[in-house]
């Protein structure tokens, strides 16, 4: 089978590969993006984006991803449902991989494969997946109206998620390991100032049980010490919001990856240790995980990439 060649391969469909495919077509390297297993990424999966630069109104996250879509498409960029499941870095030009087998070639290589929230490896997770666990109260707090939820974790994100659903529920509880909210003061604050909101504090979960849904969760206080005590709450839905994974598991061992699995770059720029391969979007950020940082680097990637070619004598 003939090799597919490209300029530049994007791996990845959120801001940063929709970004990098509009900059990369419109100085006409025609890119080829790998969409993957979430077309259009995390952002399908909330409901409306109030902070993105120019959407007074706000936007539906699928209608934001799709618009950025028809935008890279419309200056050539070529988008493929389908997954890179294997990279090989170690010469240029580089070969890709895809999910049905086929192989392409690429000059240069711009990473934006993003993260995934992360699960805490409970059996009962998988078993009530849909059924009352969710990573994304955004999405599915709709389906908790006027009832009683908990989220898990003490971050920004928990506080976020607990807000939000205080809003819709009649009581949420948060799940706190620690005795303390890793949160921003202002996020802690507005998380204490809630009545319907209650923080366990010192928990961790252990179960989850329910017939056909979840129906509740089973809590350890002070696990592991003299002073463990065993209660259950009753909850219809359990919320995930500890935090993400970057989706990097296929680039270990050919680009260098923090402890975490974050691709490193080198800031200011987006280049990554393998000359020609790029960075962009969450899976290189585990600060800022914005759409609109994410936007800003797939911008940077796809500058950089053409910098890399015209360097190299390949435009
Ligand atoms: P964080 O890593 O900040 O927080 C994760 C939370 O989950 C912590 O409370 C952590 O507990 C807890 N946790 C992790 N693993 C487990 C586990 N296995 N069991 C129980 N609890 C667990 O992640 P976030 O997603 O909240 O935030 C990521 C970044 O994004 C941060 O820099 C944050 O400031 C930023 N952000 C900013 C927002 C804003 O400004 N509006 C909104 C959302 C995020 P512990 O503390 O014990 O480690």
């Amino acid at each position: 089978m003939e090799d597919k060649k490209t300029k530049v391969l994007i791996i990845g469909s959120g801001p940063a590969g929709f970004t990098a495919g509009i900059y990369a077509s419109r100085a006409n390297l025609r890119p080829i993006l790998f969409e993957g297993e979430q077309p259009g990424g995390q952002l399908t999966q909330t409901t409306e984006i109030e902070n993105f630069p120019g959407y007074p109104d706000g936007v539906q996250g699928m209608q934001m991803m799709n618009e950025l879509r028809d935008q890279a498409v419309r200056f050539g960029t070529q988008v493929l449902s389908r997954t890179i499941t294997e990279v090989h870095f170690s010469e240029r030009p580089f070969r890709c991989t895809d999910d049905r087998g086929e192989v392409y070639t690429a000059e240069t290589v711009i990473i934006c494969t993003g993260a995934s929230a992360k699960y805490l490896g409970l059996p009962d997770e998988e078993k009530y997946r849909g059924l009352g666990v969710s990573a994304c109260a955004t999405c599915d707090g709709f389906f908790y109206r006027k009832k009683d939820v908990a989220v898990v974790g003490g971050g920004d994100t928990a506080c976020e998620e607990a807000l939000y659903l205080s809003t819709l529920c009649r009581k949420v509880y948060m799940i706190v390991r620690k005795d303390y909210l890793r949160a921003s003061k202002v996020m802690r604050q507005r998380v204490m100032d809630k009545e319907n909101i209650e923080i366990l504090f010192r928990c961790n979960t252990v179960g989850l049980f329910g017939e056909d849904g979840v129906e509740g969760a089973r809590i350890v206080r002070d696990m592991g010490t003299e002073l463990e005590e065993r209660f259950d709450i009753a909850i219809e839905g359990f919320f995930l919001a500890i935090g993400h994974k970057p989706n990097t598991d296929i680039f270990k061992g050919q680009i260098e990856v923090d402890e975490l699995g974050y691709i490193k770059t080198e800031a200011p720029y987006t280049s990554t240790n393998v000359p020609g391969v790029f960075a962009a979007g969450d899976c290189a950020d585990p600060i800022y995980r914005q759409a609109v940082t994410s936007a800003g680097t797939g911008c940077r990637a796809a500058l950089d990439a053409e910098r890399f070619l015209v360097d190299h004598n390949i435009l």
